[in-house]
């Protein structure tokens, strides 16, 4: 998490501005003193030192970069308090993340409840999805008979085992049989409005199109719930 101020010009004092590494850009630096994030991450990636993979700046517009003296103008002051809750959501939100990654990776396995696959609360999500992604495939049967692989991110209101399951049933006896479905899961990190939790949902978590804060139960919407993205087709290598 890089904390900083900045000046794009583009936004009043106070702002604050969200950026990935990526977005930040390459400092044309005459001498070190104006080198950025950027450049210190290529040189600790030349030498070996590892850098985080996932890095956030979160930079507070400033109005005058030049004018020295205390106190913080006041739209800056103002600023420093829900900063101080972004950097706070953002870390909670990897460390959320990280512990997801454990030896218990089911979701199921945490709320308690045992729900099999495609039998749960959205399993109607996952099967209209399914049948829309395998309609879709299968329009040139030709072209449907190569595919070995699909590959598809979906957000949190799916079961990847469910998700599975109905690509398996809705492609059986067509040129998509024996093709598989690969699922990554879309990280969704949310902050709760009511007790400040934040976290990354899990199919657990979700009912219907609303967001269920695994701390206090608070409601949110789901807004952009149901998104199955098609990242690759693979076909069989051709003889
Ligand atoms: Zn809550």
């Amino acid at each position: 998490m890089v904390v900083d101020s900045i000046r794009t010009g583009r936004s009043p004092a106070g702002t604050i501005v969200e950026a990935g590494l990526a977005e930040l850009g390459v400092a044309i630096a005459p001498s070190l003193h104006q080198a950025g994030i950027p450049e210190l991450a290529a040189v600790a990636r030349r030498l070996g030192m590892g850098f985080p993979d996932r890095t956030r700046a979160l930079a507070v517009e400033v109005g005058g970069p030049l004018i020295f003296g205390a106190p913080l103008s006041e739209p800056v002051a103002a600023a420093i308090a829900p900063l101080g809750r972004r950097v706070l959501k953002q870390v909670r939100c990897w460390a959320s993340e990280d512990s997801g990654r454990g030896a218990v990776r089911d979701p199921r396995a945490r709320a308690g409840g045992h729900r099999a696959p495609g039998t749960g609360r959205n399993a109607v999500h996952d099967y209209h999805a399914m049948s829309a992604l395998v309609a879709r495939l299968a329009r040139d049967p030709s072209l449907a008979e190569g595919i070995a692989d699909v590959r598809v991110r979906a957000s949190p209101v799916f079961s990847p085992d469910a998700l599975r399951q109905a690509y398996q049933m809705l492609t059986e006896d067509t040129p998509l049989s024996g093709s598989r479905l690969l699922v990554e899961e879309l990280t969704d990190c949310r902050e709760c409005d009511l007790c400040g939790t934040a976290w990354a949902v899990t199919p657990d978590d979700v009912a219907g199109h609303l967001v269920i804060c695994p701390s206090c139960g608070a409601l949110a919407p789901l807004d952009a719930g149901a998104v199955i993205e098609l990242l690759e087709i693979r076909s069989h290598p051709r003889a």
